[in-house]
């Protein structure tokens, strides 16, 4: 194990947090290998969006590139330079707009750009002339979402452009679904048909498809008939479903453990309120635990009187308001002791307490309880 924290005089072991993220890279992989096998021959775009889903981006990068992802997906230039500088060779596609003077830090760091209007477009063929180089982008079809991307209804513009281009390769075209979480794939379903529809641009010239990809976690699971050339699984790899009505047709385990430890027991006499506000009390003496977590970990405060934790194997609530740094649990007549583990999500091996779970009580969807979890909580991998 190490932590991807590091402070500059004192050891990860002296310093790490009691609360920690713990990454097992074994069922990250498992996860990558499963999803492979469902969609079979299909190129994998593994997403790595916000720091991996908060599994840490160079490590879950380093992992796939071992794994033989044939792409890894990111949502801005920066995290796309990191991976270079971190010696990530593979090729990487930064799935966000582009703006400004961004466009020749893409090319000297051999990032491929999303390509989402002609302007754009001829945009990066002349600064990749100037620089005597040759850039890599992926066009951008928008079929529904309303994002970025050409419309579906213009975008033979934007191919006929691109047959003018002379310092540039469409290596890949792409799309992206509004509403492929749900059972009801009725709009997916047009926007895949929009799409089809748009690449029949390549058989009417008698050209060669670029990389063709449109699903994600939800439609990967529910929609073979979109994989296309390349999948990009995000949430799913980490081992989480994008919700639980649709059919969990690939198995994959969460890959991550939020823990904690125990570090301060009392007991709180009968009507005495807990925590800020004063928004909870017992009728009886109760046992207590604070464990050193709160919303500036990224554990939600929405989540207040509803969240529970696991303490040996056994589920407990969370009393009063979740606070910056601190929570508090009641353990009503049990025991507990300083240093006792903690689990906020994730299995003690019988007992789970799942991300899904925590967006429930938060009020919101599993991507965000993960990509919320703050960089102060450091990151510890099981290899
Ligand atoms: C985030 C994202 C994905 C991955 O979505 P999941 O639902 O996490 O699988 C795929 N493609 C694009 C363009 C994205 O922004």
């Amino acid at each position: 194990m190490n932590s991807s924290i590091n402070h500059p005089t004192i050891s990860t072991e002296e310093i790490i947090r009691p609360t920690r993220l713990e990454i097992d890279l074994n069922i990250l992989a498992e996860n990558y290998r499963q999803i492979k096998k469902h969609v079979a021959n299909t190129k994998m775009m593994p997403i790595l969006k916000a720091n991996g889903y908060g599994h840490g981006l160079v490590r879950v990068a380093q992992l796939m590139q071992k794994l033989g992802a044939d792409y890894i997906g990111v949502a801005v230039l920066e995290e796309g330079i990191l991976l270079r500088e971190q010696g990530v060779n593979i090729p990487i596609l930064v799935l966000g707009g582009i703006w400004g003077n961004q466009i020749p830090h893409f090319l000297k760091h051999d990032l491929t750009i999303t390509a989402s209007s002609i302007e754009k477009l001829n945009q990066i063929d002349e600064l990749a002339g100037q620089m005597k180089l040759k850039a890599k982008v992926h066009l951008k079809i928008d079929t529904g979402l309303e994002r970025i991307g050409v419309h579906y209804y213009s975008a033979e513009k934007l191919l006929e452009a691109t047959l003018k281009c002379r310092n540039l390769e469409v290596e890949g075209i792409f799309s992206h679904f509004a509403n492929s979480d749900n059972l009801e794939l009725n709009f997916t379903r047009l926007q895949l048909e929009r799409f089809m529809e748009v690449l029949q641009f390549y058989e009417k010239h008698s050209l060669q498809f670029p990389i063709r990809h449109i699903s994600k976690s939800g439609s990967i699971l529910q929609m073979p008939e979109a994989n296309l050339d390349m999948v990009r699984p995000g949430l799913l790899l980490y081992g989480v479903y994008p919700s639980q009505e649709i059919p969990h047709t690939v198995k994959v385990k969460p890959a991550s453990t939020w823990k904690s430890l125990v570090v301060y027991f009392k007991v709180i006499k009968a009507n005495h309120p807990v925590g800020y506000g004063l928004t909870w009390q017992s009728d009886h003496d109760v046992r207590s635990i604070t464990v050193p977590v709160g919303y500036g970990d990224g554990y939600f405060r929405s989540m207040s009187h509803k969240a529970e934790v696991l303490l040996n194997g056994k589920r407990y609530p969370v009393i009063g308001r979740i606070s910056m740094d601190q929570i508090v649990v009641n353990i009503e007549k049990d025991s507990a002791y300083n240093g006792d583990e903690v689990i906020l999500f994730g299995s003690d091996g019988e007992n789970i307490i799942t991300v899904e779970e925590l967006a429930d009580w938060a009020g919101t969807i599993p991507y965000e309880i993960l990509t919320n979890i703050n960089t102060r909580v450091p990151r510890v991998y099981i290899e």
